[in-house]
């Protein structure tokens, strides 16, 4: 059996331990004769593992009681829809920062449907290098919520601080970087996720939503797009992404065998050190556009001199089994995602690749 180092920007790699479980599993779980792809969302042994799985986030991220935990289906994309449609009513209204394509598709949707002030934007010419300086940010007085996403996945960008809203609580993406530090909950009235990068399959997509903004959601909905029915039922008004929320019950329990969030945030802080090390070092040929303060921990992008020299290192890399590096097609050039499973060894070897390249081709 070969398994590469797969640095994919989600989906993306699952530690190897909760594939091997799944595996294990697979045919008769936990004593049932079945498999949890062919058992009822409603037996108990699901129940179980959703229990489990909510316990475990609870517990690892720290989140306050006061927000709800949903398994959700759609992905962070419809999420982009569901907010405002749920919290902004009549006379609404909601600021929102833009610093991505992922939120500028939240900032689209919401203008679709209600009004939406749009609080900052760092785009130059279609692209977004960096998280804007506090002065930049524009917030309504009126503003129900303010919109941001933590990291951005394509550019490679990430808030390190949150905006001071003055009380206006914020609803973060953090598709691309929920569970990889520890995170301020007083900030917030919303997170979501989609699962795929940082905390499981693709599937299942989180959504944690503080209680008072649940109480606010408007009532008249579909049913399938109410926070209130969704926190009502428990997730399962319909069936949900029940091999999803297993994997991600998994994924929780080796995130708690690795130590829990702090071991895992110190993980990921030198990982994106090392590489951004050699970045800086040779700083003439991994040319990187993201400004320092901006720089993700979770996507490490960069260019080289050409397009012929980025595609023989991406080329070289996957001969010597590094998969999944090429940027994205918005801003070519390199794009290595670092998530929550990989260990300091993965990074360590991806490091000793750049170093010989540069000797090679600088
Ligand atoms: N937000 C961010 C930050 C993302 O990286 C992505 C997908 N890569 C999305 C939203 C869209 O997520 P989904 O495909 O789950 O709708």
């Amino acid at each position: 059996m070969k398994r590469v180092l797969n640095f994919y920007p989600g989906p993306s790699a699952l530690p190897v331990e909760t594939l091997e479980q799944a595996q294990r599993e697979l045919l008769d779980w936990v004593g049932t004769g079945m498999s949890v792809l062919e058992i009822s969302h409603r037996s108990k042994e699901f129940s179980a593992v959703h229990q489990e799985a909510i316990a475990l986030l609870r517990g690892l991220y720290g989140v306050p009681n006061n927000f709800h935990i949903l398994f959700l289906q759609g992905g962070a994309s419809l999420q982009f829809a569901m907010i405002p449609m749920n919290l902004l009513g009549d006379g609404d209204a909601a600021d929102y920062i833009v610093t991505g394509r992922f939120s500028n598709n939240a900032y689209k949707t919401a203008k679709t449907m209600k009004t939406v002030h749009l609080a900052a934007s760092t785009e130059v010419e279609g692209k977004y290098f960096r998280i804007p300086k506090n002065h930049e940010i524009h917030l309504s007085k009126d503003s129900v919520y303010c919109h941001l996403t933590s990291n951005n996945t394509i550019f490679g960008t990430q808030w390190k601080q949150f905006p001071d809203t003055g009380g206006i609580p914020i609803v973060a993406d953090m598709s691309s970087d929920i569970l990889s530090r520890k995170t301020d909950f007083a900030d917030f009235g919303l997170i979501y996720a989609g699962a795929q990068k940082n905390l499981g399959p693709a599937g299942v997509t989180v959504v944690l939503i503080r209680d008072d903004l649940l109480k606010r959601a408007l009532p008249n909905l579909p049913d399938i797009l109410s926070y209130r029915t969704l926190v009502e039922k428990n997730s399962l008004y319909n069936t949900p992404c029940c091999f999803g929320v297993y994997m991600l019950r998994n994924m929780l329990k080796w995130v708690e065998k690795k130590g829990g969030l702090e071991s895992i945030e110190a993980q990921n802080e030198k990982k994106a050190e090392i590489l951004y090390r050699i970045i800086d070092e040779n700083s003439s040929f991994f040319l990187s556009r993201v400004e320092k303060e901006s720089r993700s921990n979770m996507n490490v992008t960069f260019n080289l001199s050409s397009e012929t020299l980025e595609t023989r290192f991406i080329d070289d890399a996957a001969s010597e089994g590094i998969i999944g590096i090429k940027g994205h097609r918005s801003v070519g050039g390199v794009r290595i995602s670092i998530y929550n499973s990989h260990g300091v060894e993965d990074i360590e070897r991806v490091a000793e690749f750049m170093k010989r390249f540069v000797e090679t081709h600088g």
